[in-house]
């Protein structure tokens, strides 16, 4: 099963992400908790993530596809992964595409989690309180929604073209929203 997580900020798909892995024992790829690890060892790919990040701007599309490419090559993720976080550009997608096809890589579906964009400043603004991520003060946050609208939101037409898209409602408890996805996935909707 190969996966992609698309989503506003705060939407709550890094914790869907982990529900959804363990049910189908796939592997979870988060590109903001690989650049934040890359920050932490102060690598350079963390060094020249870091001034974006902090800014809520989206890290170049090269750095992201080169660190895919790599990755998706791995031993671990052959028999599925889930990505969370990417693409998150019309280039990345692209990129996206060449590097599954060149892998011989099925993707299966998008799920595209949904919610008022009002709810998840404020979800944002509280977790910001205790996450300690560098980018969850509310002007940061205001930042990320509005480059997600801008930047990410194309790829919701781009895969509904493709038929990979499924919506899935995001407001809800964890588990409700869990048993959501699973249903979307193996419905052939
Ligand atoms: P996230 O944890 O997914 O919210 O990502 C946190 C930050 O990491 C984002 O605001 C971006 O600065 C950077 N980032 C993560 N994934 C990507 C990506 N696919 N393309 C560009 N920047 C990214």
């Amino acid at each position: 099963m190969k996966l992609i997580f698309l989503g506003p900020p705060g939407v709550g798909k890094g914790t869907q992400a982990k529900h959804i892995c363990d049910h189908y024992d796939i592997v979870h790829l988060s590109t903001g908790d690989i650049l934040r690890e890359e920050i932490k060892k102060a690598s350079e790919v963390g060094l020249a993530a870091k001034s974006y990040i902090d800014k809520g701007a989206l890290v170049p599309d090269d750095v992201l596809l080169d660190l895919i490419d790599v990755r998706l090559g791995m031993q671990d993720v052959q028999n599925g992964y889930l990505l969370d976080g990417f693409p998150r550009t019309i280039p990345q997608a692209e990129g996206l595409d060449n590097i599954m096809t060149s892998k011989s890589h099925n993707l299966d579906a998008v799920i595209s989690l949904t919610a008022d964009e009002n709810e998840l400043v404020q979800r944002l603004i509280k977790r910001g309180e205790d996450s300690g991520r560098s980018d969850d003060t509310p002007e940061i946050i205001q930042q990320r929604q509005a480059v997600y609208w801008k930047q990410t939101s194309p790829l919701i037409d781009y895969y509904l073209k493709r038929n990979a898209l499924k919506e899935v409602d995001g407001i809800g408890t964890i588990l409700e929203i869990k048993d959501r996805i699973i249903l979307t996935l193996s419905s052939n909707a």
